[in-house]
């Protein structure tokens, strides 16, 4: 069986061949959101067609919230101007063939749960952590969608109602503390105090935190002392609501290690309530970029997507 596998975000539009579970032909192109709905569209109309020739269908993972079952992406933050947008419908009568959509961090999820982390897993959390922050939710043994399509939204959920205000203008979101511009906005407040290698770069971005807290810079790893404490904080909130048995952390601070890790986990051991009576593992993504190109070819698997 071979599809098309996209994995459409506010920045780029990586996809790739999915052949009997095998990544083909990977690539990434921009995908000029700041530009409006039909750019977008354009970009991934390119993106399909180089691949799309003896292919059975298109799968889709788009960085908004989407309708699945109706193919149409109701709004995104990431994506701008796209309200209402039918876009399986617009590619299908392009292409000629099925088109199936899903929300970006649900394919992430339907990828991890078939072909990564998640494989034989029936109660899964998976969050993306980077410019914002993401959820999916698989309860057992299914992908949890909700009646509006927004399950396991959880970056706006609130973790400190008098913290700082948040993008979405609520205070103290799990977002405001671990999503990228925050982590960088911390580590620049820590940089005026205290010294550090991190006052080298003029650029900074959690990835190069994240490896100098590793080199065992001190404010380096102060920074990701706090993300995990923070992301502690929301995994012992999700828990406490599904009682999942693996807990997977994607995006690019995953790849930190123990020094992300470690707080996340001695959080979790401090806040859990029956902590020592559960079975449960908190670990890192395996598929990185190909993750939720799978997880979109994944849509035409009737076992994992029944309707
Ligand atoms: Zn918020």
């Amino acid at each position: 069986m071979k599809f098309v596998g996209l994995d459409v975000g506010g920045t780029f539009i990586k996809s790739a061949l999915v052949i009997n579970g095998r990544v083909k032909k990977f690539q990434v192109i921009p995908s000029l959101a700041s530009k409006g709905p039909e750019y977008s569209i354009n970009q991934i109309i390119r993106a399909i067609d180089v691949l799309v020739k003896d292919t059975q269908g298109i799968g889709i993972g788009i960085a908004g919230i989407t309708d699945a079952r109706a193919g149409v992406v109701k709004t995104s933050p990431n994506l701008k101007g796209w309200d209402d947008i039918p876009l399986a419908a617009t590619l299908k009568q392009r292409f000629k063939k099925p088109v199936k959509i899903i929300n970006d961090v649900d394919a992430i999820c339907l990828g991890e749960w078939y072909y990564g982390r998640a494989r034989g897993y029936r109660n899964v959390f998976l969050f993306t952590v980077g410019t914002g922050v993401g959820g999916a939710v698989i309860c057992e043994g299914k992908l949890v969608l909700g009646a509006n399509g927004f399950a396991g939204e959880l970056g706006h959920t609130v973790i400190n109602f008098n913290g700082p205000k948040c993008s979405c203008g609520n205070h103290g979101c799990l977002e405001r503390y671990v999503g990228a511009r925050y982590i960088i906005r911390y580590a620049r407040r820590l940089l005026k105090k205290h010294p550090s290698r991190l006052s080298q770069y003029k650029k900074l971005t959690p990835a190069i935190i994240a490896r100098e807290a590793k080199n065992g810079d001190s404010v380096a790893k102060d920074v990701f002392t706090r993300v995990g404490f923070y992301l502690g904080v929301g995994i012992t909130n999700i828990i406490a609501l599904f009682d999942p048995e693996l807990i997977i952390i994607s995006g690019g601070i995953s790849r930190a290690g123990k020094v992300l890790f470690d707080p996340i986990r001695k959080t979790v051991r401090q806040k859990l309530l029956g902590e020592q009576y559960r079975n449960y593992r908190i670990v890192a993504s395996a598929l990185g970029d190909y993750a939720g190109i799978m997880g979109a070819a994944l849509l035409f698997n009737k076992r994992i997507c029944p309707d």
